[in-house]
């Protein structure tokens, strides 16, 4: 309604301009007079007040300046006069959730520090200090790494600023040698980045009781399971055994030989987890003649017999590893392709090249195959896609965990391609050299 009563207006400051020009003929007798003394004078008024708006416009839309009038001129001025009063309401708005996210962050047990592309300090909390030794009265605008100079912090820093990816990873406060803390790292706008660091000392103590308690539980297991199977043994092999008790003993047995996997694996996890790995155990090894070892070794357990193997080596390969640990990674993935194939099925081992600095171990085999939701799973302790299936056939559920913790020990990952049905192949890839 008001947009048509400025242009009403304006059509009667039109009108008007129209009348004084007839008037003015009325007077001089001459119309060219008349029409261009009107015409002047309409655009002059209009030319004034809009050097008026201009300089209103030019000292910032001021409350005390702002130009008054009738017509089109004033309809724009209104314009403006809501658009200002718009961008002030959001701006306070902005600045309020501004206010109360800074406000949250600074409440955050977690310490929160802001880095420019130079990893310059542009804002940190109250946290950070406690955490990082980062004081935001005195440290803004200084490089990061000249205070948190431990090289870990330096070269995770460093790979995310290559890769332009997030980082997380643990690291001791150097505040207080007691913290544990969990730096995370993430790029939040093009040359800003994020650091937070969580004190997650509290979660690591509970872990480490956790695993002494198994450790010690599965180490004062281990010597009267071996007992019971000691005795279970002689008794099978008894000829005089009843044959009421045959059945029994033989499944007795069958137990015990489970639960003495069972301590085993948990011991060697326990041992990999206690331990970084001693880079003075790391051998040569030549890929051919470890795999030769490990196949006669499985041969002469009766177990490839039923199944075609198959496998090919790159000539002369070789990788440093921990023989022993090398050992159990290979006899894991076969194991698992031998209990989860039909007998009769192929299974192929390769060791093989896949480029300058890395070499890949792959078992391939045609068995049951694993759908796509448990694949992410596989290396958590005592995940099973089928547990009565894996114990039947004597799993414990820790292979794979046991293979992912030795892989990454020696700078390696897992990769698991599987297709429900159809079979899987488990692949390590190994750096030549750590
Ligand atoms: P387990 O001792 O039960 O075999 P692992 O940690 O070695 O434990 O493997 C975890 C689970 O992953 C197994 O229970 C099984 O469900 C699945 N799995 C491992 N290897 C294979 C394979 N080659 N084919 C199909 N499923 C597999």
């Amino acid at each position: 309604m008001k947009h048509i009563n400025y242009w009403s207006i304006e059509a009667l400051q039109l009108f008007v301009v129209l009348l004084c020009c007839i008037g003015l003929q009325q007077l001089c007798g001459n119309w060219a007079v008349a029409i261009g003394v009107s015409v002047s004078v309409y655009i002059s008024v209009l030319l004034w007040r809009l050097w008026q708006v201009v300089q209103w416009l030019e000292r910032g839309l001021p409350d005390n300046f702002t130009p008054t009038g009738y017509g089109v001129i004033n309809a724009l001025v209104k314009q403006m006069v809501a658009y200002k009063k718009n961008r002030e309401q959001r701006h306070q708005q902005q600045q309020a959730t501004v206010q109360q996210v800074t406000d949250i962050i600074t409440a955050m047990p977690s310490a929160t520090v802001i880095l420019n592309q130079h990893n310059e300090i542009e804002w940190a909390n109250y946290p950070a200090l406690l955490l990082l030794g980062i004081d935001s009265n005195t440290d803004i605008g200084i490089n990061i790494t000249s205070l948190l100079r431990q090289s870990k912090f330096i070269k995770q820093l460093g790979k995310m600023l290559d890769k332009k990816a997030s980082r997380e990873f643990e690291m001791v406060s150097p505040v207080n040698a007691d913290i544990t803390l969990m730096i995370q790292l993430a790029k939040y706008t093009d040359d800003k980045w994020l650091l937070l660091a969580h004190n997650i000392s509290s979660h690591i103590e509970n872990q480490n009781s956790k695993k002494t308690f198994i450790a010690n539980a599965s180490h004062e297991l281990r010597t009267p399971l071996t007992v019971i199977t000691g005795y279970l043994e002689f008794m099978q092999s008894d000829p005089k055994l009843p044959k009421s008790l045959r059945t029994p003993v033989k499944k007795s047995l069958q137990q015990s030989a489970n639960m003495c996997s069972l301590v085993e694996d948990l011991l060697t996890l326990s041992r990999l987890e206690s331990k970084t790995l001693d880079k003075s155990a790391l051998v040569q090894i030549d890929a051919q003649q470890h795999l030769n070892g490990i196949l006669q070794t499985l041969n002469a357990n009766n177990k490839l017999a039923d199944y075609k193997i198959s496998q090919s080596v790159s000539e002369g390969l070789t990788l440093h590893a921990v023989p022993k640990e090398l050992d159990s990674v290979c006899y894991n993935l076969i194991n698992n392709a031998l209990k989860y194939s039909e007998k009769g099925t192929e299974i192929r081992i390769v060791w093989e090249k896949i480029n300058k600095k890395h070499i890949k171990f792959s078992v391939t085999d045609n068995g049951i195959g694993i759908a796509p939701e448990h694949i992410a799973h596989l290396s958590e302790r005592f995940y099973r896609v089928d547990s009565g299936r894996s114990r039947r056939v004597g799993g414990t559920g820790l292979g794979l965990s046991i293979v992912k913790h030795i892989i990454e020990r020696h700078n390696g990952h897992l990769e698991i391609h599987s297709r429900f049905g159809e079979g899987s192949t488990f692949s390590v890839i190994l750096p030549v050299k750590i």
